[in-house]
């Protein structure tokens, strides 16, 4: 187990699609051992997703975690998840306006508009079949990482470059708003 390079928005693996792995695959100490190192370098990150192109394997695996995360107080929790092969769909048509941030796009936030209710076909690490509903913030989570395994980051679907922010200026001028905003959403709609 170990902690990897997490590459950043420029590097080409993060524009790749990356491909199905086979629950053949799956059950290798390859892969195995690349899920363990996903999930100590986000908790290293203190990020609440990785997927695994970005630490430079385009393959279709991901994890997410939510604890007590001070970069981000408001997030319901989530037990840690892995996710491969995954299939997200929309059901219904609500989206919320998330601040979002992603660890390939150091210092930078901005606004994107994610679907509240996905359905989240997927295996897990011992390639289990899983069949969800994830909702609120943890649906916006799902829909970040699964982004990420079709080559595509979160400030494709930034439609307001006037929201783009820093960390700092999040701090100073915007987080109070977001996190009032956010947190009545979460009280609405659970996760
Ligand atoms: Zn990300």
């Amino acid at each position: 187990m170990s902690v990897r390079e997490i590459v950043t928005v420029g590097h080409p693996v993060l524009r790749e699609r990356a491909r199905d792995v086979t629950l053949d695959e799956l059950a290798s100490a390859e892969v195995q051992t690349l899920i363990d190192d996903l999930v100590d370098t986000m908790r290293h990150a203190r990020g609440a997703g990785l997927a695994a192109n970005q630490i430079g394997v385009p393959l279709r695996i991901a994890v997410i975690e939510v604890n007590d995360n001070p970069r981000y107080p408001y997030k319901p929790r989530i037990p840690l998840t892995v996710i491969v092969n995954p299939v997200i769909e929309p059901i219904g048509e609500e989206t919320v306006a998330i601040n979002e941030g992603c660890l390939s796009v150091p210092n930078l936030r901005g606004e994107v508009q994610r679907f509240v209710d996905v359905r989240v076909r997927r295996f897990d690490r011992d390639g289990n079949a899983h069949d969800e509903v994830r909702r609120g913030l943890t649906a916006g989570t799902f829909q970040h990482e699964c982004d990420h395994l079709d080559g595509v980051l979160f400030l494709d679907r930034v439609t307001d470059p006037t929201t783009f922010t820093t960390w700092e200026q999040f701090e100073r001028f915007h987080r109070a708003a977001f996190v009032e905003r956010i947190t009545a959403f979460v009280d609405r709609v659970g996760s």
